[in-house]
């Protein structure tokens, strides 16, 4: 039965789209007790379905893990236990702020809209920002990047970022949610706070999400710089992805990123080649080339495909910046004279950022770097796919 309603509460988000989606905020604590304090507008407290009290101007509510289930109290004035805590906005992009007590944590997160808060599998609590999906880009891309960056860079990053929360409203449907506020999710540790210009983009592109082929939503992949070229994405995974094809890129080869130079001891470059991969040291002709590696433009493999040595593993054994570099022996170091950070598959920022300071807009600018895409609205799509699936039925 549980599992049927969490199917059909996610079901609902999706249809719903537009007005909410479901963040698992305050990840990176386990709190077991949370203070939620009236930030603006005011919110109406349910303890499971039923109304519990409110919150406005200077009240604080604390919830807090009571065996199973969570306890809320205003003040000296306990509200009761129940199964599930909603909080819901009385005003239009109500907000709060939100603390951790248990443990003790003093940055305070802002949010708006309505919340939920529930009792995880262990002894923690989950707090859940159901929030609209603007004021939830709004947060990732201030969280993720910050400010001072045009407005087609961040309509850019609007797009990226609504079509990847698009892609993955299933991530964490397991632990109750849909996305969590860290990295690998999208950062989203605020509402938005300070850059009004991520506001303007994000309304701007309002519902516009990117497709590949068969009307698929896009990977959005993104990096931060590619140092010149960006990668194939077969040559970083083993998939290949029809619209991430290498271009090159004249506009982040003059920003700070873009280039780096590493030293590792030859030994230990010599022993990882040798003992993982056999490389062939005592051949006459190939074991000397150990250190020396020329890379013009990128490759997938160091030296020659024959000899199976992927870049990508070197880079992450290494902890390099990019596979693009090239090598040479100074005394008892391998030196790597690299191009770029980051995976190199898909958008470049810094590439971009430069684009749109250069007078390029969102659209000129995703499709320089993916190959093949479409900007679409989402309505649109949900009523191509409608269409498309009904005709696949019909064949
Ligand atoms: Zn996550
Ligand atoms: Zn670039």
């Amino acid at each position: 039965m549980k599992r049927l309603i969490l199917i059909l509460t996610l079901l609902f988000t999706v249809y719903s789209y537009g007005q909410e989606l479901e963040i698992g905020v305050m990840r990176a604590y386990s709190s077991s007790k949370v203070q939620f304090t009236h930030l603006s507008g005011n919110y109406t407290i349910y303890g499971d379905s039923l109304e519990i009290g409110s919150i406005s101007e200077s009240q604080n509510l604390i919830v807090r893990r009571s065996g199973e289930r969570v306890k809320a109290s205003i003040g000296s004035k306990d509200l009761g236990s129940f199964d599930v805590i909603h909080l819901k906005e009385v005003n239009p992009s109500s907000s709060l702020k939100i603390q951790t007590l248990s443990p003790s944590v003093h940055k305070l997160r802002k949010y708006k809209n309505n919340f939920k808060i529930f009792p995880e599998d262990n002894s923690y609590l989950t707090v859940v920002n159901m929030v609209e999906m603007d004021n939830y880009l709004s947060g990732v891309i201030e969280s993720e990047g910050g400010g001072g960056k045009d407005l087609e860079y961040y309509k850019v990053q609007a797009i990226l970022s609504r079509t990847y929360a698009l892609d993955h409203l299933y991530k964490h449907h397991k632990e109750g949610f849909s996305l969590c506020d860290r990295v690998h999710c999208q950062a989203y540790h605020n509402m938005l706070r300070f850059t009004p210009t991520i506001g303007e983009a994000v309304t701007d592109t309002k519902n516009m999400i990117m497709v590949g082929p068969n009307l698929k939503l896009a990977k959005a992949f993104f990096f931060a710089n590619c140092g010149g070229q960006t990668s194939e994405s077969d040559f970083v995974w083993n998939k290949a992805i029809s619209y991430c094809k290498s271009v090159q890129d004249t506009f982040c080869v003059h920003s700070r990123q873009a280039t780096w130079t590493k030293k590792i001891k030859a030994g230990s470059w010599r022993n990882y080649l040798v003992n993982h991969f056999g490389y062939p040291v005592h051949d006459s002709l190939i074991g000397p080339m150990i250190y020396h590696f020329k890379q013009e433009s990128r490759h997938a493999f160091y030296l020659s495909p024959q000899l199976g040595i992927p870049l990508r593993d070197l880079r992450s054994k290494f902890k390099l910046k990019s596979t693009w570099f090239s090598t040479h022996l100074e005394g008892e170091y391998v030196v790597l004279e690299g191009h770029g950070f980051g995976h190199g598959v898909g958008l470049c920022q810094e590439g971009a950022m430069r684009m749109a300071r250069l007078g390029y807009n969102y659209d000129q600018i995703l499709n320089f770097y993916f190959t093949g895409i479409d900007i679409m609205n989402y309505h649109d799509w949900t009523f191509l796919m409608q269409d498309s699936e009904q005709l696949s039925v019909g064949l």
